[in-house]
């Protein structure tokens, strides 16, 4: 995947960004896609054993200010 990303709705220039999750005791991280549907569990919220994740990267257009997401490296869940 190049590293330099054109918007796909102005051809602007994208810069490489990530979101991030503010969880337990303001501990910040990374957000992750995890595949298939969302399961709650009573204990530990969505269910993600099992699952393949993959980090979140996200690119937002300097110029229009839209964002797109894309996944490229494996991440534990
Ligand atoms: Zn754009």
């Amino acid at each position: 995947m190049p590293t330099e990303i054109e918007c796909s709705k102005c051809g602007g220039k994208m810069s490489k960004g990530f979101v991030f999750d503010r969880g337990h005791l303001e501990y910040k991280t990374q957000q992750a896609w995890v595949e298939g549907e969302p399961e709650e569990t009573f204990w530990s919220g969505v269910k993600t054993s099992g699952r393949e994740g993959y980090r979140v990267e996200a690119y937002r257009c300097d110029n229009c200010n839209s964002l797109e997401f894309y996944t490229r490296d494996r991440v534990d869940i």
